[in-house]
């Protein structure tokens, strides 16, 4: 399975992505250094970074696999109905 749109997972994790670059807070350190670019993803304050799933895995602060699979299950699910404990 490839890896999903940052845009979708963006969405999913409640960013509100605006063009095809735009900033956020960081799932890393917290800090609005983030930038989007693409399906890139950096922090100018932490140097994190990555794709989709690790823009999932460091805000939910779970392993790539782990990330995947969740973003599938959600997708699956439709529409968040609330969000669940992890
Ligand atoms: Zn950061």
């Amino acid at each position: 399975m490839r890896a999903p749109s940052i845009r979708v997972v963006a969405r999913l994790l409640g960013y509100e992505p605006a063009d095809l670059v735009w900033d956020g807070l960081c799932p890393e350190c917290g800090s609005d250094g983030m930038r989007v670019s693409g399906e890139r993803w950096s922090c100018r304050k932490c140097g994190s970074g990555g794709d989709s799933l690790d823009l999932w895995a460091a805000s939910r602060s779970v392993p790539r696999p782990t990330a995947m699979l969740e973003i599938g299950l959600r997708l699956r699910a439709g529409p968040p109905s609330g969000r669940r404990t992890a």
